[in-house]
């Protein structure tokens, strides 16, 4: 049961993920959670950071979706602004945005990875898609009330895993 809430990688930062890497691993698309993952739950806007990985990853051929939870007027915002595609209220973890997402991108499983900052929403939701997951530090270390109760179940489930010798923080893939 554990397997399904383990991410394949664990990385410090999204941000050093590159073309390069992702190619080698035969990836050509990303799905991305938006809130603490690419920014700061209550920061409004795209960063530089943010900005400028988005533009050399497609300029570098690699497709990008922001796949968020949040509602339509948060997500919108921010992905217009970078001028990815996006979906809000993807209800992750469950399973038809995950396939909506992929058939829009026209990508497998197999060539996409799921980055994200939850493990029951972004992890779960991946690994059951039989997507490559990455699990990243939360870029701020409160959340929104939605995220509470997640972050407790998650706190267990990373107990376990450490447990188990299977969590090891990266700075890039
Ligand atoms: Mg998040």
């Amino acid at each position: 049961m554990l397997k399904q809430f383990s991410p394949d990688k664990m990385l410090n930062t999204p941000f050093g993920i590159t073309a390069e890497q992702l190619r080698k691993m035969g990836k050509t698309t990303i799905l991305t959670d938006l809130d603490n993952t690419l920014l700061a739950w209550d920061q409004l806007d795209a960063t530089d950071e943010v900005i400028n990985w988005f533009t050399i990853l497609k300029e570098e051929g690699i497709k990008v979706m922001i796949f968020s939870n949040n509602n339509e007027e948060r997500v919108a915002r921010v992905a217009k602004a970078i001028n990815v595609p996006y979906l809000a209220r993807a209800k992750k973890p469950l399973g038809a945005n995950f396939r909506w997402a992929l058939k829009e991108m026209g990508a497998t499983p197999e060539e996409t990875v799921m980055i994200g900052d939850q493990i029951m929403t972004d992890i779960f939701g991946g690994n059951r898609q039989k997507l490559t997951t990455i699990f990243v530090r939360p870029v701020k270390q409160t959340d929104g009330m939605a995220t509470k109760l997640n972050r407790m179940m998650e706190s267990i489930i990373l107990k376990r895993l450490a447990k188990k010798n299977q969590i090891k923080w990266e700075e890039s893939l």
